[in-house]
């Protein structure tokens, strides 16, 4: 059994991260189609999911490597894009919070100072010009 299904997957593409995240969209429009309870709601979100499993298989027991391959690194690139975006941004919120951030007259570098500290002397890393802020 292991060995004609061994036989079966040779030189079949295989699973992915494009196909993992395509089975678990899948799922959950299933579940989102039982918590609507809604008989045409169900239907729709149901097709739609076995469309994309149906997909999802088609390319696990592809043979087309080179085609799948291509996919799964678009998919990759926009998932890290979009991570990356989410991260940035939560990431900067999280600074503007602890840190106040100055702009040198002298050379317009921005330089990062805590918060809370009441009037400071600030000197640029890069040009070396002193200026005094209120952070
Ligand atoms: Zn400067």
């Amino acid at each position: 059994m292991k060995k004609k299904f061994m036989k079966f997957m040779q030189g079949r593409y295989g699973a992915d991260h494009l196909s993992n995240f395509l089975m678990v969209f899948a799922m959950l429009l299933m579940i989102i189609g039982m918590i609507t309870r809604n008989s045409i709601a169900i239907l729709i979100f149901f097709g739609v999911a076995i469309l994309i499993l149906g997909f999802s298989y088609y390319r696990i027991f592809s043979k087309n490597h080179y085609k799948r391959y291509a996919e799964n690194e678009k998919y990759l690139s926009i998932h890290n894009s979009v991570k990356g975006f989410l991260g940035g941004n939560v990431k900067k919120a999280k600074d503007r919070k602890k840190n106040h951030i100055f702009k040198c007259p002298g050379c317009g570098v921005k330089i990062r100072v805590p918060r809370g500290k009441g009037k400071i002397m600030i000197t640029c890393p890069r040009c070396k010009h002193e200026f005094t802020r209120k952070s």
